[in-house]
């Protein structure tokens, strides 16, 4: 382990407590900066210390290994302010999407309810263009404040992002998101309540929400759907250990209980060859991995 740069700095800290996974070893350091300015300094040190570091959101996306992460787990969990300024909300990169869905609806805003059960934060969002059912960022982002990876701070349009499936300029160029203009549109209270309920049964019918996941574990390869060719691969219930690819929603990976990071990566490499060997696709996974 390197010596510790942060003062404030929690130690070896579990990271199966700061992912939807519910798995992952430990982070040498794990800090949570409370503003845009100490997020920036804490980047800046790691970079002059040579350190490595990693910015996580919730970690809904994430596959931490079981050795963990010798570096620096710079955390959004204390940037979560949400603003409104009329239509639109200004959101801190940590605010989580389900509370903006909420604030949304509560301010008779319409737009954002594809968010409302995405469990991730709004620049894990950004970063992968998150989107379910009739949206994704790109259709409500206005603009994004990104600290650069020379540490410089700017604010980018929403269409100089380039934003597609899964991928933005946040992800390509290593952009920190500081926060986030939302733009949404004045709708009717009830519309929005009932297409985020519908949102809601539709994953809780079809997902397998009562266990650890990153959702979706694989991209969707062009032209097919994950889920079915996995299903169609005879790999329903594939199990390795605590994990296993969900006998309810193919496309899900899951931690049955005790799960390890290695039991995790052994289902979805197995999954990989297998689906490949069957029908000469590979899937790419779109969950991201740290520590491996
Ligand atoms: C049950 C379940 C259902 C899901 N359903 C969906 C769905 O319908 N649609 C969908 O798109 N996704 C879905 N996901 C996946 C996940 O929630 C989203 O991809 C989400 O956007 C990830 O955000 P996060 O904050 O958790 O990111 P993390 O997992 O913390 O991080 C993911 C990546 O984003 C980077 N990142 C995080 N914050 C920032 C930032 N501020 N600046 C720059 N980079 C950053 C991290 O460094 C990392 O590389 C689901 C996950 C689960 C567990």
């Amino acid at each position: 382990m390197h010596t510790p740069l942060f003062q404030n700095a929690l130690l070896d800290e579990p990271m199966s407590k700061h992912t939807t996974f519910g798995v992952g070893g430990p982070a040498a350091e794990f800090v949570v900066p409370e503003t845009p300015d100490e997020l920036a300094d804490a980047i800046a040190s790691c970079r002059e210390a040579g350190v490595p570091y990693f910015v996580l959101g919730k970690g809904s996306d994430l596959l931490v290994s079981d050795e963990g992460f010798d570096g620096v787990i710079v955390s959004l969990d204390a940037l979560v302010g949400v603003r409104r300024e009329g239509d639109a909300f200004v959101c801190d990169a940590g605010a989580s999407l389900t509370y903006v869905a909420k604030r949304a609806l509560y301010a008779g805003l319409t737009g954002f309810e594809f968010a409302c059960g995405i469990p991730g934060s709004i620049g894990g969002a950004c970063f992968m263009n998150a989107g379910a059912y009739d949206g994704c960022m790109a259709d409500v982002l206005e603009s994004v404040d990104v600290l650069t990876p020379d540490g410089e701070r700017r604010t980018l349009a929403s269409d100089e992002l380039d934003m597609g499936y899964r991928k933005s300029r946040v992800r390509t160029e290593g952009l920190v998101v500081l926060c986030a203009t939302i733009r949404l549109t004045p709708g009717d209270r009830a519309a929005i309540r009932a297409k985020m309920d519908d949102f809601t049964g539709r994953r809780k019918e079809k997902q397998p929400l009562e266990y650890g996941s990153a959702g979706s574990t694989f991209k969707r390869p062009e032209g097919y759907f994950a889920g079915k060719l996995i299903m169609d691969a005879g790999l329903m219930g594939y199990q390795v250990g605590g994990a296993a690819v969900s006998t309810k929603h193919a496309g899900f990976v899951v931690n049955l209980g005790g799960a390890t990071a290695a039991d995790v990566r052994a289902v979805i490499t197995h999954v990989q060859d297998e689906v490949e060997r069957q029908f000469g696709v590979r899937l790419e996974p779109e969950v991201r991995f740290l520590g491996w």
